[in-house]
């Protein structure tokens, strides 16, 4: 079966080479992929080209396009167990938490279903009975959309329902790590309507399927989520083009823990905080902040819980938490974690793969922890991407703050602490799109989400996640134009 969605057709890709799709609990092939070109990308935005500006797509009323997102939420709905392997077997993710995330998926879909026709723009009183003055939202044309492997189909969720809400045109380019489920979407969207050449997906390498999305200057927006380095590329690369760029890059969130906090519910949440998902969520908890006298005891009991964490794959009904994606990631993890130990990080657990024969096959790593950090380190300050917690104590709330600001990153943080009031002024302090206050890793697709300072650029879901695929428009309209007489002559 072709795999790439071009123009409203399925087509192989151009150069006829296809990708092992790996399952990363134990290298099984899952399937083989169309791999694409970069000739398969042009004709993608060729097609995404001609659909904005020669179709009516773009004019169609908001209301019907709502109505086309809430048919795909049913669709998907009626796929939900599907999409769910699929999303398990591409990421190795346990199936229920891929469970979790395609009802996320649905509720994304609804959510801009929902609000796709609330907002026609509005009317500015100008003074002059005789003008009419409208802010209208259009459309920004074409978007190019590229998203991370760690949560595939959710991550294209928050592009494509927002993108479709406002009558744009999209390519899409997923991880090529885990394609599946986007696959599926474009026939979810097919099936549900979508005019040939709305929606166009190409799969494959970022260089390769990916780059020209940020250089072609028939692309007016390119919305990214993934690593910094890649972001802080593809701005450059869109610069030569001044398209909208909109950026969802990593974290190296703080978890503020106070001494007056219900301790009990804090640890189990610090657990889930930076575990989840074996540390692959760009909002992870991986750096917690413990404030000192409250430290040895709680690192303790932490360390103890972490070591009972059960590692396995995706349909292993005992397994908490699954592997890393790749051979490759695990690599950089084991490197990031002995990097810290050099710098004189304590470890306190894991640091190693599991001895277990039956995880031998799949790209495992144990939940690691190393306390004695200090934010001049390295594993303070980069992101690891994996299963590893630093711990640093601070003395006071002040001390908390310059911490956990500390960073280039400002994507998520939380802190815990049974005082209400410093609980509200440390979220003050903190320079992060999503501050926690007694809770970790909640959100809703009703509130923005997106990073302050390196980690990111705009943000998704909520309303600001619309804005970022419409352009706004000023329609003056003299009613009655009379003779100005500026220039007698
Ligand atoms: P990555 O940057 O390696 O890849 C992301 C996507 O970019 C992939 O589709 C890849 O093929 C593509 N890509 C790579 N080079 C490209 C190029 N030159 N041109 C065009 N496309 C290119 O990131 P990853 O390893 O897939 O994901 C992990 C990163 O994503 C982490 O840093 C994580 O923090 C971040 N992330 C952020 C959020 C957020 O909401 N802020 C959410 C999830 C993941």
């Amino acid at each position: 079966m072709p795999d790439l969605y071009l123009g409203g057709a399925w087509r192989n890709a151009s150069g006829g080479a296809r990708r092992a799709i790996r399952c990363p609990a134990d290298g099984t092939l899952v399937a083989e992929v169309d791999e694409a070109t970069g000739a398969d990308t042009e004709l993608a935005i060729a097609a995404a080209y001609a659909a904005f500006h020669e179709s009516d797509w773009p004019r169609t009323s908001a209301r019907d396009r709502g109505e086309l997102l809430m048919g795909v939420a049913d669709l998907l709905e009626r796929d939900a167990a599907d999409i769910a392997r699929m999303e398990s077997l591409d990421t190795g993710k346990r199936l229920v938490e891929s469970e979790y995330d395609v009802a996320d998926v649905v509720s994304v879909f609804r959510h801009y279903g929902r609000v796709a026709g609330e907002d026609a723009g509005r009317v500015v009183d100008t003074g002059r009975p005789d003008v009419v003055s409208r802010v209208v939202h259009e459309p920004v044309g074409v978007c190019g959309l590229i998203t991370p492997w760690n949560y595939p189909l959710l991550q294209v969720s928050w592009k494509v329902a927002p993108c479709l809400a406002a009558g744009n045109t999209f390519v899409l380019k997923p991880s090529e790590l885990t394609p599946h489920s986007s696959i599926h979407l474009m026939r979810v969207l097919e099936e549900a309507g979508l005019p040939a050449g709305v929606g166009n997906l190409v799969l494959g390498a970022g260089a390769a399927a990916g780059a020209a999305l940020a250089t072609d200057p028939r692309v007016d927006l390119i919305s990214f989520t993934g690593g910094l380095e890649t972001g802080r590329r593809l701005m450059r690369d869109a610069a030569g083009t001044v398209k909208r760029v909109a950026l969802e890059l990593g974290g190296k969130n703080p978890n503020i823990v106070f001494a007056d906090a219900d301790v009990d519910v804090a640890l189990d949440f610090a657990l889930t905080a930076v575990f989840l998902h074996s540390g692959q969520v760009c909002s992870a908890g991986a750096r917690l902040l413990i404030q000192d006298q409250v430290h040895d005891e709680f690192v303790d009991r932490l360390v103890d819980r972490a070591e009972r964490i059960r590692l396995g794959g995706p349909f292993d009904d005992k397994a908490e938490t699954g592997p890393l994606t790749s051979a490759v990631h695990r690599d950089k993890v084991e490197a990031y974690v002995a990097r810290g130990i050099a710098e004189g990080a304590v470890l306190r657990c894991g640091g190693r793969r599991p001895d277990s024969p039956d995880l031998a096959d799949g790209y495992y790593y144990l939940p690691t922890i190393l306390d004695g950090c200090r934010s001049d380190m390295s594993v303070t300050q980069d992101e690891s991407f994996g299963p590893v917690l630093t711990v640093e104590t601070f003395v006071d709330e002040d001390d908390a703050v310059r911490i956990a600001n500390d960073s280039i990153y400002g994507l998520a943080g939380a802190v815990w602490t049974d005082d209400a009031g410093k609980g509200q002024r440390v979220a003050a302090r903190l320079r992060m799109g999503t501050v926690w206050i007694n809770d970790y890793h909640p959100y809703v697709p009703q509130a923005e989400w997106g990073g302050y300072k390196q980690s990111g650029i705009g943000r998704e879901l909520g309303a600001a996640g619309l804005d970022e695929y419409r352009e706004t428009k000023h329609v003056w309209h003299n009613i009655r134009p009379v003779e100005q007489r500026w220039f007698e002559g």
